[in-house]
């Protein structure tokens, strides 16, 4: 245990881990903590998709980033990493979206993405599992990848320690100090860490660790799972990420297996505080039969997923709580109430990926007193005074359209 460090960061998920990091590069004396084992909660039970296909220049350009940095991450960091690049197909079926689609494609090639339309046929080139009645459109982009997902917490937690941050696991932290409307600490179960900075990073747990400085930051930790089958022949990592925007359901090939997840209507939403703080996300009940219905509305596209378990076996179920935000932006950037405050969550079920952008990015905030682009889409907030039943209800609508540009009104 240590009882001073310049920064603290609380939670060695995927986001607190890269910020820790890029704190750590640029020669700031970091603290890593984590409740339970480090990167153990929701970021290495992602599906561990990038994805370029954005609706704003600001999440392309911060999504493209990501990429790039997860391409040169074992020359950056010196940790080795093991990723599979064959681009994503993002599939219309309804009219509405075929414009969706157009739009992203030409904001994804004026921002470098390589991102193209291409036919159904070709699209099913790609990948054999592929049903192509019914499709209206295909967009490619040809340099998303996918990764298993604890390998970016734990590079990222291991480089910060190799350039001098102090990782602490099971240190629970249970008070930020205060004083004269400035952090000046953390109170940890092993005691307390003095400190001029501190990044909750605490994902499931980010509202109620802010809510310890008396600062509220909305956002709802919402129930998301995946299913991985056994092997299945013909199935191989040049196949790319498939997303079918209607359904809101991606696919993957996952060591000869396939997985599938996506975002149902009525999805599984917790109240942060009423989240155990001892609460392992290993304990997190989950729900077949979401999956099922989700395999179901994709019938037509990829038929292999109905003979999903009982003649193709399961090999993995599981699931972890990222954070809906009222507005489907993560939430990242200085909390206005609490100077020395910071925040990096909200992840709306993308923040394994892009972590390497928004770690980067809110490190250089920290380190040079702003922004090293314009963040304020995604500033905590933003949102003014909300009400709870308000929040829950526009995350729910958020969630249950994830792939969509615009979420439809009730
Ligand atoms: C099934 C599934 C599939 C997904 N697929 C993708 C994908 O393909 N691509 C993508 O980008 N994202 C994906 N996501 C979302 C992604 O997992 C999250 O966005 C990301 O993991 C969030 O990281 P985090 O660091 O905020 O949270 P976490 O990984 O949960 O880390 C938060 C940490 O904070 C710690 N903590 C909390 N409170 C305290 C406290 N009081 N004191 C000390 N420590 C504390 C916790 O123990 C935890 O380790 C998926 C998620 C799921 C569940």
């Amino acid at each position: 245990m240590i009882d001073a460090a310049e920064c603290v960061v609380i939670g060695s998920g995927a986001l607190g881990a890269s910020v820790a990091y890029h704190l750590a590069r640029a020669g700031r004396q970091v603290a890593l903590l984590d409740k339970h084992g480090l990167g153990s909660q929701t970021s290495p039970r992602a599906a561990g998709l990038t994805s370029q296909a954005r609706g704003t220049d600001l999440m392309t350009a911060l999504a493209r980033r990501a990429v790039r940095k997860i391409e040169s991450f074992a020359a950056e960091t010196g940790e080795e990493i093991v990723f599979h690049q064959p681009g994503a197909l993002k599939i219309a079926r309804l009219p509405e979206h075929v414009a969706q689609l157009e739009s992203e494609v030409a904001r994804g090639r004026r921002l470098g993405t390589g991102f193209e339309m291409i036919s159904p046929d070709e699209a099913r080139a790609k990948n054999p599992f592929l049903e192509v009645k019914g499709i209206l459109a295909v967009g490619f982009s040809p340099t998303d990848l996918f990764l298993e997902p604890s390998q970016i917490p734990n590079g990222y937690a291991r480089a910060a320690e190799k350039r001098g941050a102090t990782l602490l696991a099971h240190t629970l932290v249970s008070g930020i100090v205060v004083k004269g409307g400035h952090v000046a600490g953390v109170e940890t179960e092993h005691g307390t860490i003095g400190c001029e900075v501190v990044v909750d990073a605490a994902g499931a747990w980010l509202r109620a660790v802010a809510a310890l400085s008396g600062t509220q930051v909305p956002m709802v930790p919402t129930r998301h799972q995946l299913l991985i089958t056994q092997p299945i022949p013909g199935v191989d990592n040049t196949q790319p990420i498939t997303r079918i925007i209607d359904a809101n359901v991606y696919v993957r090939p996952d060591e000869g297996g396939l997985m599938l997840g996506g975002y149902e209507p009525d999805p599984l939403q917790y109240d942060p505080a009423a989240l155990p703080a001892r609460f392992d996300i290993a304990e997190l009940r989950l729900d077949f039969s979401v999956l099922h219905r989700l395999a179901d509305s994709v019938r037509e596209q990829l038929p292999i997923f109905q003979r999903v378990p009982h003649e193709i076996p399961l090999k993995v179920h599981r699931g972890g709580l990222p954070t809906m935000t009222a507005d489907g932006e993560h939430t990242v950037g200085p909390v206005p109430s609490v100077r020395g405050l910071y925040v990096a969550g909200g992840c709306c079920v993308g923040g394994l990926s892009i972590a390497p952008a928004i770690g980067e990015a809110l490190a250089a905030w920290i380190v040079d007193g702003k922004p090293p682009m314009d963040l304020s889409a995604l500033a905590p907030g933003r949102e003014g005074r909300i009400d709870e039943a308000a929040l829950k209800q526009a995350c729910r609508q958020r969630y249950a359209h994830h792939y969509w540009e615009s979420v439809p009104a009730e």
